[in-house]
């Protein structure tokens, strides 16, 4: 079977630099999933679909038209031909992607998507439930995390280099809620499968943490 290595845990973490990474340097395929909920809250206000009508933005979710088109600058985010790549990325777009996917329906519109990005010769999957509802089987799993400050603090210089400011504070607090909407909410609730390997990275650097994950990888 083809190989995928789950990488959970909250928002600012680290897990999309880090998955990155891994990926690149295996020449494994990614799953950005969290992407995926961004882009179906995205349609939902292009489409004036209420963000708590759920039987609309699943319908949205299952039939969202979404492409990765790889350029010059990166990977760039497009829906429905249009670029959205600084327009999900945004903590507002976070917040309702949190929102949407605390939706059972949504959650389910979006399953055969997610399972479809397996691929020879790998996956390296970056989300919240990767380990515990999507990729069951991956003889990888990690659960990364980092205190909520460590988190606002790297948000922060992420938007920074993004062009995009924030305040520290306000980040933090908006941090904080959104743990508590992804591991309070009734489905698919953010916690380490009871398979996975938790790393806590507050005081890692990044190729610190590439280093460790590589370790588990060849074992
Ligand atoms: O990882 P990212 O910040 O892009 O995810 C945005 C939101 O999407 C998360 O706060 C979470 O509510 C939701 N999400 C999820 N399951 C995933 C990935 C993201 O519920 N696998």
């Amino acid at each position: 079977s083809i190989p995928v290595l789950t990488i959970d845990g909250p928002g600012g973490a680290g897990k999309g630099t880090i998955s990155s990474l891994i990926a690149k340097r295996l020449g494994w395929h990614l799953l950005d999933s969290g992407a995926l909920y961004r882009l179906t809250a995205a349609a939902a206000i292009k489409h004036a679909v209420a963000l708590d009508d759920e039987q609309g933005v699943a319908a949205l979710a299952q039939s969202l038209d979404v492409a990765f088109p790889v350029g010059e600058g990166g990977v760039r985010t497009l829906l429905e031909g249009e670029d959205v790549s600084q327009l999900i990325r945004t903590e507002q777009m976070g917040e309702r992607a949190s929102m949407v996917a605390a939706m059972p329906e949504v959650r389910t519109a979006l399953l055969q998507r997610q399972r479809d990005f397996c691929q020879t010769p790998g996956l390296v999957a970056d989300g919240r439930d990767m380990g515990t509802v999507v990729f069951t089987d991956a003889p990888l799993k990690v659960f990364l995390t980092a205190s909520a400050e460590e988190r606002a603090r790297r948000r922060h210089l992420q938007l920074q280099e993004a062009g995009m400011d924030a305040s520290l504070p306000s980040l933090l607090k908006e941090i904080q809620a959104r743990d508590a909407r992804d591991t309070q909410r009734s489905v698919a609730p953010l916690k380490p499968a009871d398979d996975a390997i938790t790393l806590d990275t507050t005081r890692l650097s990044i190729p610190e943490v590439v280093e460790r994950l590589s370790e588990l990888l060849a074992q």
